[in-house]
C-alpha cells in the first residue's frame, strides 16, 4: 500500500500494466536486435492515453499529474522497458512546451505529441560536452524572422525517431547562456547520424544529430533567448526523480524474480533459496529496496506539492541509481551462469541499469549538487 497514489493513479496502472503487458513486453527482444522501437508503437502507447500525461486537456492530453507520471515510469521499468524512450518524450520534452511554450506552440505540437504523431526529444549533450553543459557549442543566430541552427548533438535518446528537437543553443558562443529552439526534423539541413550501439539499453534509439544551418521562424524559439538554461535545469529535480523511481522499481521486481528462481533452483541437493547466504543477501536486497522505496515516495509527494528541492532529488537520483547498480549485481549473482544470459530478466537489467549512473547527471555531479548544500 501506496499512500501517494490515489484510486484514479491505481486505475491508470491497470491500464498501463495491461498495455504494457501485451503490447511492449513481447516485443522487447525483437526491438532490442533493431535497436529501435516502431512508430506504430508510439500510436498505439497515444491512443489509450499513456503518453504525455500531464499535458493539460485543452492541448489534447488527459490533464494527469506527477502521479499519473509515476505510474506509467513504474510500470515500463517493472517489465525492463526503459529503452521505449517515451519517458523522455511525455516527462521531460512535453512539459517543457507546457512551461515554457507560446500558445501556438502548444496547440500546434501537444496534441501531436499525445497521440504519438510527433517524437519529442531534448537535445543537449554534444561530442565535447555532457556534465558542463554551459560549455556547449551548438549555435543559433538570428537572420531576419528566421534563426539558424548550426551544431551537433549527441547520445540523443529516440533521435531516431525524432520529428522535434528541442535544442540547446547559443547565440553567443564566449557566453554561458543557452537558447532553446525547437528544430523539426524535415527542415533542411538537419540530419541524423547512425543509430549508436550500446552495451545496454539496446532498444532505445540514441543517435547523433547534426544541424546544418537549419532554418526556423524565430516562433520556434521556446520562452525567451539566453533563458534556456534556467528553463533546463527548473526542471531538473523531476527529471532526477524519473531515474531514482526507475530505480526502485527495478530492484523491487528483480527481488521478486530472483526469490522465486533460487527457489526453483536446486544446487547440492536443495533450492538455492534454502543457503543462508542467499537468504542473507535477500533479506539485505528487502531491507535496502525498502528503504529507498519510502525516499522515493517521500520525493514524489515533494514533486506532487512542487516542493522537491534540488538537493533532494539528487540524493534520490545518486541513491537509487547506485543502489540499482550495487543490488541487481547482488541478484544477478545469485542465478549462476543463467544470470550472465541475455533470456534472463536479470542480466538484461542488470546491463541497463548502468547507464542510471551517468545520464540524467552523473553521479559525481550529484554529489557536487548536494555538497553544495552540506
Ligand atoms: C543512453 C544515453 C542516453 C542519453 N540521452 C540524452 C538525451 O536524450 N539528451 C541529451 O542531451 N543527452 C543525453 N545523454 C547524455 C548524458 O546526459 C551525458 O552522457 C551525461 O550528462 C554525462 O556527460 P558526458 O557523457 O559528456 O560525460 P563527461 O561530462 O565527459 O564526464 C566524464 C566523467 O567526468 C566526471 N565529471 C564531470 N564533471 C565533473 C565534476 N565537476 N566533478 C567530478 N567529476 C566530474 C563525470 O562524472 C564522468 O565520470 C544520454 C546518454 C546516454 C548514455
Amino acid at each position: 500500500m501506496r499512500s501517494v497514489f490515489r484510486e484514479d493513479h491505481n486505475m491508470f496502472r491497470d491500464q498501463a500494466r495491461r498495455f504494457i503487458e501485451r503490447e511492449i513486453a513481447p516485443y522487447l527482444p525483437e526491438w532490442e536486435k533493431q535497436g529501435i522501437v516502431p512508430k506504430d508503437i508510439w500510436l498505439k502507447a497515444g491512443e489509450m492515453g499513456l503518453l504525455c500525461s500531464t499535458v493539460p486537456e485543452e492541448y489534447g492530453g488527459s490533464g494527469g499529474d506527477f502521479g499519473h507520471s509515476a505510474v506509467m515510469i513504474e510500470e515500463l521499468a517493472r517489465v525492463n522497458a526503459t529503452a521505449v524512450g517515451f519517458t523522455t518524450h511525455s516527462e521531460i520534452v512535453a512539459p517543457y512546451i507546457v512551461a515554457y511554450g507560446s500558445e501556438e506552440q502548444k496547440l500546434k505540437w501537444l496534441p501531436k505529441m499525445v497521440s504519438g504523431e510527433t517524437i519529442g526529444v531534448i537535445a543537449m549533450s554534444e561530442p565535447g560536452i555532457g556534465s558542463d553543459l554551459r560549455s556547449m557549442r551548438t549555435q543559433v543566430r538570428r537572420d531576419g524572422d528566421e534563426y539558424v541552427v548550426s551544431g551537433q548533438k549527441t547520445f540523443i535518446t529516440n533521435g531516431g525517431n525524432a520529428d522535434l528537437v528541442v535544442t540547446a543553443t547559443k547565440l553567443d558562443p564566449t557566453s554561458k547562456e543557452l537558447t532553446l529552439v525547437c528544430v523539426e526534423t524535415d527542415r533542411q539541413g538537419f540530419s541524423r547520424g547512425r543509430l549508436l550501439e550500446k552495451i545496454g539499453l539496446k532498444g532505445q534509439d540514441t543517435a547523433e544529430l547534426f544541424f546544418d544551418e537549419v532554418r526556423v521562424p524565430v516562433s520556434n524559439r521556446l520562452g525567451e533567448e539566453n533563458l534556456g538554461f534556467k528553463y533546463l535545469t527548473h526542471q531538473l529535480a523531476w527529471e532526477r526523480l524519473i531515474i531514482a523511481l526507475r530505480a526502485a522499481q527495478s530492484i523491487e521486481t528483480l527481488l521478486e524474480e530472483t526469490i522465486e528462481y533460487t527457489r526453483e533452483r536446486k544446487v547440492f541437493g536443495k533450492p538455492v533459496f534454502d543457503f543462508q547466504n542467499t537468504r542473507f543477501k535477500l533479506a539485505e536486497v528487502k531491507a535496502q529496496a525498502t528503504m529507498l522505496r519510502a525516499f522515493v515516495d517521500s520525493c514524489l509527494e515533494r514533486v506532487m506539492r512542487s516542493d522537491l528541492p534540488a538537493d533532494v532529488a539528487a540524493m534520490a537520483k545518486l541513491m537509487g541509481s547506485e543502489l540499482q547498480g550495487k543490488l541487481l549485481d547482488e541478484l544477478l549473482q545469485l542465478h549462476g551462469g543463467y544470470g550472465f544470459m541475455s533470456e534472463y530478466k536479470i542480466g538484461r537489467a542488470w546491463v541497463d541499469a548502468r547507464v542510471a549512473r551517468i545520464y540524467g547527471g552523473t553521479s559525481e555531479i550529484m554529489k557536487e549538487i548536494i555538497s553544495r548544500n552540506l
